[in-house]
């Protein structure tokens, strides 16, 4: 099969791969529908994560099961799935209580490149999550958004408790950004903030649902929420960056006994203990428990009540990935989405 491989930072190739094949009785293997480029695939590609040698890339997913192992008893071949990042059990005590990211016998997706025409899913059981029939081709973007970017910004809003009579401020206009407006709007938030400076991105967060717009960033943002609020700061704010300043900027605009769902993987990230001992914030984040929200999140897809494929603005076939990395590290595409090579 063909899939990207990962060589040095900026250098993304489409090669031959191994088919992957039945390793666990607990596996299936996926024909992928499309697949797609994370915001964190370029941490690597930019050289800010070591690149260990040649890795194949890509951890988002949706596609039609073609075999499963001899112990897989709920999915079955020829099923529409999505999964997570992370491949769990959902049967551990942390997978019971949500935290399906965090499963005793979590297995990174990533590890097995998604970026390719099939992928093996670990723990099949526990990790995917079937369509109520097969999609039709519209909806294939808006269900691999679900796979990750959809489920991480719906864990960052949910772990800022927004919610009715809330003010939610987004820090972040990526994918997961954008997408946590929207999970903030379906929770009722009553106001919801996006900090942005991109157009096509900020009229992208008022179709999701932000009633107001900040250009400003850093301090200055910090400023701007503050004067939004009453000098009180927001009740949720989500961080969909992971570096020092976003972290900062959210922590200082939210306000004492609000709650900052963070979600961006930190990178460098180092918290003053002083400042955050005085701020009276709830912090709660890391990767998102995506499999927590994919029976909600494809119900809403199904039933076309939310449109997320919307954040992918540029689509390429599957050969042509390495445009669409540039594309995105030069912010020219928010998200790209690589169709297989069997799809038109
Ligand atoms: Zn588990």
């Amino acid at each position: 099969m063909r899939g990207a491989v990962l060589h040095a930072p900026g250098d993304v190739r489409v090669e031959n791969r191994d088919d992957p094949k039945i390793t666990n009785p607990t596996d299936a293997i996926l024909r992928l529908s499309a697949t797609c480029i994370c915001g964190s695939d370029l941490w690597p590609y930019r050289g800010i994560e070591a690149v260990d040698g040649p890795s194949p890339m890509g951890h988002e997913y949706a596609g039609i099961v073609e075999e499963v192992g001899s112990e897989v008893v709920n999915i079955k071949p020829g099923q529409f799935v999505v999964g997570s990042f992370f491949a769990s059990d959902n049967t551990c005590e942390l997978c019971q209580a949500g935290y399906q990211s965090a499963c005793i016998n979590r297995e990174p997706i990533g590890a097995n490149g998604a970026q390719a025409e099939s992928l093996r899913v670990p723990l099949a059981d526990g990790t995917l999550v079937a369509t109520p029939a097969l999609p039709a081709d519209d909806l294939i973007p808006s269900f691999l958004a679900a796979s990750d970017v959809l489920g991480t910004g719906w864990f960052g809003a949910v772990a800022a408790e927004a919610g009715p009579h809330k003010t939610v401020a987004v820090v972040g206009d990526g994918a997961v950004g954008l997408l946590a407006v929207l999970a903030a709007s379906r929770l009722g938030a009553e106001r919801i903030i996006a900090m942005s400076r991109h157009q096509p991105r900020q009229r992208l967060a008022t179709e999701f649902g932000a009633t107001d717009i900040v250009t400003e960033r850093g301090d200055a943002g910090v400023a701007r929420i503050r004067e939004l609020t009453g000098g009180l700061g927001a009740h949720s704010v989500i961080e969909a960056v992971g570096t020092q300043e976003s972290m900062l900027q959210a922590i200082r605009s939210t306000r004492p006994g609000g709650h900052v769902g963070y979600v961006g993987v930190a990178h460098g990230v180092e918290l003053p203990g002083t400042e955050l001992f005085y701020s009276h914030v709830h912090l709660h984040g890391g990767p998102a428990p995506v499999r927590r929200f994919l029976p909600q999140l494809i119900d809403l897809i199904w039933t076309r009540q939310i449109d997320p494929g919307k954040v992918f603005d540029l689509s390429l076939p599957l050969e042509q990935a390495a445009e669409g990395y540039k594309a995105m590290d030069e912010r020219r595409a928010i998200k790209t989405l690589l169709r297989a090579p069997t799809l038109p």
